[in-house]
């Protein structure tokens, strides 16, 4: 265990190419060339970008860095990168020089053929373009591979579609900084002069050793357990969550925080989750972009550490059944550079017009656009979270809490509103602490899209996901309700009165999708239907949301996607819910027919020889006969249910792909995957520990 003393005010931020790097080491002109890049989106000239990467790679050699990347996220899912040494070819002299010209700085070409497309490109037109994304620094990675200089890019096609995810997001950002800057002018506001999202995300995982995750192949190729009973304990006297840091786990989390501020991500909490061996890790909230790309880096981080403490980490949205999965809060707010939060209500709500404006038309903007704000939380692994008791309901629903909720009645009631709600003092009753004062509004743990002080906070992203698709459906939603507003506004006569009015109206209209009470309730669900308010229960039968006119309306009119994109999108979501399923099918059928299936044989010869040797020592076998009728009529419903499963899985192969053939793995090949699963479980429960081919939920989340 390192007890070494860490100074993070010394290492943070100490392997980023940040604003004190370039100021340093970039020659004024070209520092201010950059900034203004960065802050009003210039294009950036040549010339500048090779004196930038000049200097950049001085400064990534001096941090030992051999080679340099392109650091993108395809939609895959995962960041790729190709790895280019920073030689040049070998001079006369046999040597070689150290180079990286303004031009590889600024453009990478990667063979983009194996990225998923969803038929935007042909494969014979392979090439796709990155982009450096001078608006998120570099940094240099340290990992086994040595050091990295990694340069976070955009990726798009030769035509100029986004093949990525930051192409998206960033031109997002771009329709929400242009409509909130419209909005703020009406106000008065003449002084900002950007406004950008802000994006602090809350990432849980789980850990477990590597060891027995190496056992397991549902582990290893799927990322989550496809069988396993119960333990004797699970969850149930919520010991774990906020419990002691276990010392393994500590100084995992030790390590991963340095690692982190290092490369300049802002770790700040860390926490034991509900779930036995399932943790959680905040970063201080960012500009989205940043945001999304620390996230993917907080995830990679996760994983490379787990493994150097010889553990796995899971970041599956659903590791176990039966114990809680794992999400990730997307806490969301829109800031101006002169520091202004426009979420920010103050202490008299009812008298701020512009907060009041903002949160109608976030509410108008969540209420029209639900099902795309659910579309944007789904992934496989999700579907086995949403809408189970644990996470939000896979219904999209406001919380705003007492104070809001108070003024909004009163606005929608007569059309104005007179007061506040205070927080008032809360009366420990102990004469030594100290009266806290309290929130205007509790918390409520239940609502996919909560309102908590200053930001709302959007809890239905899986742990597994990135953040961008989510924040790339705020921006613009909420872009498009400012956009309305303004048109009107703008126009208005008397803007007091015509204010007055918008804000009424949105809250009106938008008065089905708030909901204060308890998310999780089989109550909400029938109200919710009785409300007409969507519940999309599956990322299958969300993808259709994509390309709706509404959908494709809206990210045309704001340059964020064309119709192609979107409908190469949708392609790509059913792809790759069919391959998940898929591979875990596949995985279901090898581990049953070469594990558990053997093993329970061997299990009934060893019975059967009991059975008998009992029978002859002249002792009655019933108890032992009776175990084995049990195994054995266990067994032969899992070798039913696995030739069920083979059998719907090779039809799934055959389907067309697309929406028809991953519908037929969602209806069709999960539930004979649960069905597969049921006896096999019911198995581990009867069969000897010993005999059992592999570790239990016990072994995993108890003893890591
Ligand atoms: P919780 O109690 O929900 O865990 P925290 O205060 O820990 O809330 O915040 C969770 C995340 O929200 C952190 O990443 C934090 O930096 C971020 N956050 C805080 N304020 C804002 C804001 N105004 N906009 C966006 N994110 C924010
Ligand atoms: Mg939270």
């Amino acid at each position: 265990m390192s007890t070494e003393l860490i100074n993070v005010a010394d290492i943070f931020g100490e392997n980023v190419f940040n604003d004190t790097v370039m100021q340093e080491r970039l020659p004024k002109k070209i520092y201010k060339n950059l900034k203004k890049t960065i802050e009003e989106g210039k294009e950036l000239d040549l010339e500048t970008a090779d004196v930038i990467a000049h200097e950049m790679k001085e400064w990534a050699i001096e941090k030992g860095a051999t080679h340099y990347t392109h650091w993108f996220l395809p939609l895959t899912g995962v960041t790729a990168e190709k790895h280019d040494s920073f030689i040049s070819a070998p001079l006369p002299s046999g040597k070689v020089l150290m180079s990286f010209s303004g031009k590889e700085l600024i453009k990478g070409e990667p063979d983009a053929s194996s990225f998923p497309s969803g038929g935007l490109r042909a494969t014979f037109e392979a090439r796709g373009y990155t982009a450096w994304d001078c608006t998120s620094p570099a940094f240099v990675r340290q990992d086994a591979a040595g050091a990295t200089l990694c340069i976070p890019t955009a990726f798009c096609s030769y035509t100029g579609e986004a093949l990525d995810q930051k192409t998206p997001l960033l031109r997002s950002m771009e329709a929400i900084n242009t409509q909130a800057l419209r909005l703020l002018r009406l106000f008065g506001n003449t002084t900002s002069k950007k406004v950008t999202p802000s994006v602090g995300v809350e990432q849980e995982y789980f850990l477990v050793d590597a060891e027995k995750f190496m056992q397991r192949k549902d582990l290893i190729y799927t990322g989550r357990t496809l069988f396993g009973a119960m333990p004797p304990k699970g969850q149930e006297l919520d010991d774990h969550y906020f419990g002691t840091i276990r010392q393994r786990i500590a100084s995992f989390m030790r390590d991963v925080n340095i690692e982190l501020w290092k490369v300049g991500v802002s770790a700040k909490t860390q926490h034991n989750e509900v779930a036995p061996a399932q943790h959680e890790l905040a970063p201080i909230y960012a500009e989205a972009n940043i945001a999304v790309d620390h996230n993917q880096i907080i995830m990679q981080t996760l994983k490379r550490v787990a493994c150097q403490h010889g553990m796995k980490c899971l970041l599956h949205e659903k590791p176990f059944a039966g114990v809680n999965g794992s999400g990730k809060h997307d806490n969301w707010s829109i800031t101006t550079d002169d520091g202004i939060n426009m979420l920010e209500p103050g202490k008299t709500p009812h008298e701020n017009t512009q907060f009041l404006l903002v949160l109608a038309c976030i509410l108008k903007a969540v209420y029209k656009h639900a099902d795309l704000l659910r579309q944007s939380a789904a992934d496989p692994g999700n579907d086995h979270r949403l809408g189970a008791n644990e996470a939000p309901p896979a219904i999209i629903s406001v919380f705003l809490g007492e104070q809001l909720e108070d003024v909004r009645q009163q606005l929608i009631s007569t059309g104005t509103a007179t007061h506040s709600l205070k927080g008032g003092k809360l009366e420990t009753g102990v004469a030594t602490l100290p009266d806290l004062s309290k929130d205007a509004t509790d918390r409520n743990r239940t609502s996919p899209f909560a309102f908590t002080g200053n930001k709302f906070e959007f809890r239905m992203v899986g742990s597994r996901d990135s953040v961008a698709n989510p924040n790339i459906v705020l921006n613009t939603i909420v872009a498009e309700a400012f956009a309305d507003a303004c048109d009107v506004l703008e126009k208005a006569d008397d803007f007091e009165l015509a204010v007055h009015d918008l804000i009424k109206e949105y809250m009106v209209e938008s008065d089905k999708v708030v909901f204060n009470g308890n998310g999780y309730s089989d109550e909400w669900v029938a109200e919710a239907e009785r409300r007409g308010l969507p519940n999309i229960k599956s990322m299958v039968e969300s993808i259709p949301a994509i390309t709706t006119d509404k959908a494709v309306a809206l990210f045309e009119r704001f340059s964020v996607f064309t119709k192609a994109e979107l409908e190469s999108r949708a392609e790509i979501e059913y792809e790759a819910y069919a391959k998940a399923v898929n591979i875990e099918a596949r995985t279901m059928i090898d581990m049953a027919s070469k594990q558990f299936i053997p093993a329970v044989m061997k299990y009934t010869k060893q019975l059967a020889d009991t059975v008998i040797a009992v029978k002859e020592a002249g002792v009655d076998a019933e108890v032992q006969a009776e175990a084995l009728t049990e195994v054995s009529v266990l067994l032969k419903e899992t070798k039913e249910a696995l030739a069920t499963l083979k059998k719907v899985t090779e039809e799934a192969a055959e389907k067309e792909e697309g929406e028809v053939q991953a519908t037929y793995y969602h209806s069709e090949v999960v539930p004979a995957m649960e069905a597969l699963r049921v006896p096999v479980d019911k198995l581990e429960m009867i069969v000897d520990k010993e005999a059992w081919p592999m570790p239990s939920y016990g072994d995993l989340i108890f003893e890591v």
